[in-house]
């Protein structure tokens, strides 16, 4: 790619043990821009042979990968982490050119994705194991934690790099080696981490990324008996489905699922900065992501002062190119996206809402939707049980606490929730009673490498980041030692 600076991190095949091969059958899928629906890249279209062969290598490497010291590990997580960084410019290049969001958008994406790897890379050196008391004098007992085995990450394409590093950084801390699937519409942000990981010096066959079909490699990955794990980032009912099928390996699973989540305005909150938390946490990646706000929830006495205010930020964010300096807001990703917002947009118009949009100069047969509120939106339309991933603010109105508890969390999602409040008691209240993995609590940026991220319900299982990251990558043994 000509904008790039080091063109090298455009690796159109597939990256098996330290290579970058075409598929076997020589055949390629498309990538295009969300923005232009214009192709970018042919990228090799690896299937069942070409992810059994990953396997292999990543079973193969794991003998040599899981006896480092952990010291030893760190270090090329490290250095892995330091060549992002060095690169973090083309990176994000790269990841707007496929994925659409704004480019300094995509390199604080990088940035987080990076954070991962150092975290991991420290966290490495503190797996500790415990010394049980005994339970007779001649004998010792001891705990002490192993990799789980190769691991199988697939991965959405909303954020096509960090959720990929955020899965990666702990397993390969653990000692385990990997076989990833990126989506097929962002593989190129995931491919240039493993050229990455080759001038990081980690060894050949602990990363292995191939993009391809979907369907050949997820079940060459679930139906091996060498994975030993699946770590899933995507909608809920392909987790569902991938859980069902890891139950036949009894595999371990970890699932990053879909959520709905709620943003509640207290009559007692700063509506100022309530609204500028809605308007970051709701438009960014034009709202496609699994933490952003679905439903706006606003208790009646300030409804009116908060829906004017919002109405008034949103018209000012800017839609546009992700290479533009001034947009705020990209494409959807494609097509098929564009029309789910539509058609939500217009269910809540038939049931009697009504939708103010911000400007757009885009045709209406582009990927672009401008930011849209949706006032007096109620509890029966789609739109308040539906994932929206899109750049739509439905409002709807609550009397009271207990009601505004019922409707945060009348819903099967779990995974984000906010509210703004200025009542102390109420912020103990309402954090611990929303049914929730993650709260914000007059804060609507919740992600980062130092706390979990994970959900509950059916957002998901497993925690991401923090101290509790590793476990899911690791198997606790003990050891009991008798005739001491
Ligand atoms: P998706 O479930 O369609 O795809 C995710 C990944 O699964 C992709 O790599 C895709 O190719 C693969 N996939 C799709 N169908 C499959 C199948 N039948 N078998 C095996 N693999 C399959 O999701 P998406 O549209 O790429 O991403 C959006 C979804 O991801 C949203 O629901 C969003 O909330 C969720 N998400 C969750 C988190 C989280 O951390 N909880 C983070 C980001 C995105």
């Amino acid at each position: 790619m000509s904008f790039l600076t080091d063109d090298q991190l455009f690796q159109p095949h597939g990256f098996i043990n330290g290579e970058f091969v075409a598929a076997d059958n020589k055949s390629t899928f498309v990538v295009f821009n969300p923005a232009t629906k214009q192709a970018i890249a042919e990228v090799a279209r690896c299937g069942r042979e070409e992810t059994k062969r990953a396997i292999e290598h990543a079973k193969d490497a794991m003998f040599g990968w899981s006896r480092l010291t952990a010291k030893q590990r760190s270090e090329f997580l490290m250095a892995w982490h330091d060549q992002i960084i060095a690169n973090k410019k083309d990176l994000a290049k790269l990841l707007s050119s496929e994925q659409g969001k704004p480019v300094a958008e995509a390199e604080g994406e990088i940035v987080y994705g990076a954070s991962y790897i150092k975290w991991f890379a420290e966290e490495a050196k503190r797996i500790y194991g415990d010394i049980i008391p005994q339970s007779s004098s001649d004998s010792r007992l001891l705990c002490i934690k192993q990799p789980v085995g190769v691991v199988a990450c697939i991965t959405p394409w909303n954020f096509p790099n960090a959720m990929l590093t955020r899965k990666i950084a702990p397993a390969l801390a653990a000692g385990c080696t990997v076989v990833c699937k990126p989506a097929s519409e962002t593989p190129l942000s995931a491919l240039a981490l493993g050229e990455l990981a080759n001038r990081a010096g980690i060894p050949k066959g602990v990363i292995n990324i191939l993009a391809g079909s979907t369907a050949e490699i997820s079940s060459a990955l679930t139906e091996s008996s060498v994975v030993r794990k699946l770590t899933f980032t995507g909608s809920t009912p392909v987790g569902k489905l991938l859980t069902t099928e890891c139950a036949k390996t009894l595999k371990r699973t970890s699932m990053e699922l879909g959520g709905n989540a709620p943003f509640i305005v207290f009559e007692t909150a700063d509506l100022d900065a309530a609204v500028s938390g809605l308007i970051a946490n709701k438009f960014r990646n034009a709202g496609q992501t699994c933490v952003c706000t679905n439903r706006v929830l606003v208790q009646s006495s300030v409804i009116e002062s908060f829906t004017e205010k919002l109405i008034t930020a949103t018209n000012k964010l800017k839609l546009g190119d992700a290479f533009s300096a001034d947009t705020d807001i990209g494409p959807l990703i494609n097509e098929s996206a564009v029309k789910k917002v539509r058609e939500l947009v217009a269910n809540a118009e038939q049931l009697g809402a009504q939708s103010v949009s911000a400007e757009s100069n885009y045709p209406a047969d582009s990927n672009f939707v401008a930011p849209i509120v949706i006032k007096n939106a109620t509890t029966d339309m789609d739109i308040f049980s539906e994932e929206i991933f899109g750049p739509v603010a439905a409002i709807f109105e609550f009397e009271n606490e207990a009601q505004a508890i019922e409707m945060a969390n009348d819903s099967p999602f779990g995974l984000a929730a906010y509210f703004y409040s200025n009542d102390m008691s109420q912020v103990w209240r309402v954090g611990e009673a929303l049914e929730a993995g993650m709260v914000g609590i007059n804060d609507s940026a919740i992600s980062n490498e130092m706390i979990p991220f994970g959900g509950v319900k059916e957002s998901g299982q497993g925690r991401e980041g923090s101290k509790y990251g590793l476990d899911d990558y690791m198997e606790i043994k003990h050891l009991k030692m008798g005739g001491l």
